[in-house]
């Protein structure tokens, strides 16, 4: 048996690690790329969610390397992404493939299916180390974390273009090779004494905040590296879900310090209950946003996205009570670079505008204004 998954952002510390540990083989996609998203986009249909064509190409690719196993995580609605596993399951089926689809479901009705299939997929090594490989590899994803949000903080600062990226990725291959905890506590120190060590200059600081249908908030080769344009010109960036985050079923989110629900109180004035995916979230985290001092924030949504559809059409009301800024990205396989690049340069100075005109003083933490 040769597993795999999907791409999303740095999900592969997570499974990677995990079947290590168990010592169980798998296959890593190819990393993303055009030929990705052509693949999906070619078998997928045409109004599927972007991003179920986007990992149906990383499970062809997978397939392509060797893999027969694919997990998905499943559910059901109101959101699309409940039947992603079918849908691709079928798609695949029909093209050929030989593969073997092990959807997760985490409704209290399907554990049991659930464990049978965790059961078959951990292949006779037990439920203990299964249990410890999970817990070590949420402990890699959340100082991977971390990482990211220092990256997000520091990358508007670099003396030279690139130089908080290239030492991002210095860190993750120092996570990805650490095989213990006390390894892992060496690293950490290790790790942000890296990022620190970045050469920064002293610039003029513009506050944008990022929320959106997680997917593309969590996977940067398919959202454009839309963080890293940002932080490129100019602006001190955060995002509205961390990997980690998007992992806790109780609703928190450890590495931006709430939960989910004070998002939701939020959002209240606007919207009063949950429309599936992150709708809600990114309305009550544009709120968030704006309380704490940001300057503009930018949603990041798939095309045909019913949720990202529903927040976008409140987000200008937000935007004019608040007086804050918000650009909506809507990315699909026909999104052009270059046309991306020159909004986010025009977003980016309309909040500098902002800022200098409120004459506001920077706030650094991103801790709840509730
Ligand atoms: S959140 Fe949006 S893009 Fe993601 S599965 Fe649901 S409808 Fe599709």
């Amino acid at each position: 048996m040769k597993i795999s998954w999907p791409h999303m952002g740095s999900l592969e510390f997570v499974m990677g690690s995990v079947f290590e540990e168990m010592g169980v083989d798998y296959v890593l996609p190819p990393p993303n790329s055009q030929r990705t998203l052509e693949l999906g986009a070619r078998h997928g249909p045409e109004f599927a969610c972007f991003p179920l064509k986007t990992t149906l190409g990383n499970f062809i690719e997978a397939i392509e390397k060797g893999a027969d196993t694919l997990i998905m995580v499943a559910g059901r609605g109101p959101c699309r992404f409940g039947y992603y596993a079918e849908t691709q399951r079928r798609i695949l089926e029909e093209a050929g493939y030989d593969f073997r689809m092990v959807p997760l479901e985490f409704e209290p009705a399907k554990i049991p299916a659930t464990l049978r299939r965790l059961h078959d997929l951990k292949q006779g090594r037990s439920w203990l180390s299964l249990y410890r490989a999970i817990k070590f590899a949420l402990n890699k994803a959340y100082l991977i974390d971390r990482l990211e949000r220092q990256a997000l903080h520091q990358r508007y600062l670099d003396r030279e273009k690139g130089a908080t990226t290239a030492a991002l990725k210095r860190c993750y291959a120092l996570v990805w090779d650490a095989g213990s905890y006390a390894a892992l506590d060496g690293i950490e120190e290790e790790a942000f004494a890296i990022m620190h060590s970045v050469p920064r200059v002293e610039r003029e600081e513009v506050k944008i905040g990022i929320v959106g249908e997680f997917y593309l908030v969590l996977e940067p080769f398919f959202n454009l590296n839309v963080e890293e344009q940002l932080g490129n010109l100019g602006a001190y960036v955060e995002r509205n879900i961390y990997l980690t985050d998007w992992l806790r079923p109780s609703g928190e989110r450890p590495v931006l310090g709430h939960r989910e629900h004070a998002s939701e109180l939020l959002a209240m004035a606007y919207l009063t209950h949950k429309v599936g995916g992150e709708g809600i979230f990114s309305v009550g985290d544009t709120v968030l946003f704006h309380n704490q001092g940001f300057d503009g924030v930018v949603q990041l949504m798939p095309f045909t996205c019913m949720p990202e559809t529903i927040a976008k059409s409140i987000l200008p009301l937000v935007s004019r009570d608040l007086g804050i800024p918000v650009l909506s990205v809507v990315i699909d396989e026909m999104t052009g670079r270059a046309g991306v690049a020159t909004r986010l340069e025009a977003f980016t100075d309309l909040a500098r505008f902002r800022r200098r005109a409120h004459g506001r003083e920077a706030d650094l933490t991103l801790q709840p204004a509730f």
